[in-house]
């Protein structure tokens, strides 16, 4: 950090995807800044976020795309995912219909993506234990099925975000390496 010769030894595109309002900017505004806003828009202009870390004395580059609003408009394009090499797959918990098109999500994702796509199911919300809609064991099941990755997050409490971004880095570090 702060060196601007940094020498960058991969570069890794991981793309964030899962309807509309389950949390995808605020995850990741959490991860890059360690930021979390209750008021967040629908997200404009930015592409993406970058954060650099070090993975088996390895500098890596993550680069974390988030989908601009245009999931509302199921108009995610095939550039979107082209180069990925990563995807969090994000449902609200405590909004069935969410879990519900995860199929759909991953179907797209699948269509467009790289073969050896590390994929990770994201329950987000999981403050909002209360109000859960989606149980524990639900996720695990079609996680298991479709050979995901699955963690429950909290974006607002920081619950599991750091573990779930670099469990997806390292695992694809240990793809490619
Ligand atoms: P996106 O459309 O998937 O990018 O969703 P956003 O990140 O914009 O979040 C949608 C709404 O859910 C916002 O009001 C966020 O503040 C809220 N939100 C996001 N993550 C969490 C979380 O972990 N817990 C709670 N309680 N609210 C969250
Ligand atoms: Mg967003």
């Amino acid at each position: 950090y702060g060196d601007f010769s940094q020498k960058i030894d991969y570069v890794f595109k991981v793309v964030l995807i899962g309807d509309s309002a389950v949390g995808k900017s605020q995850l990741l505004a959490r991860f890059s800044r360690n930021e979390f806003s209750l008021e967040s828009k629908a997200t404009i202009g930015v592409e993406f976020q970058t954060r650099t870390l070090v993975i088996d004395h390895k500098t890596v580059k993550a680069q974390i795309w988030d989908t601009a609003g245009q999931e509302r408009y199921r108009a995610v394009t095939s550039a979107y995912y082209r180069g990925a090499v990563g995807a969090l797959l994000v449902y609200d918990m405590t909004k069935r219909q969410t879990f519900d098109h995860a199929a759909k999500w991953l179907e797209e994702l699948r269509g467009h993506a790289d073969k050896n796509l590390v994929i990770m199911l994201i329950g987000n919300k999981s403050d909002l234990g209360t109000l859960r809609a989606v149980p524990t064991e639900d996720a695990k099941e079609f996680a298991q099925k479709e050979k995901l990755f699955f963690m429950e997050t909290s974006a607002l409490e920081a619950t599991n975000v750091e573990t779930a971004f670099l469990s997806v880095l390292t695992e694809i570090y240990r793809i490619i390496s």
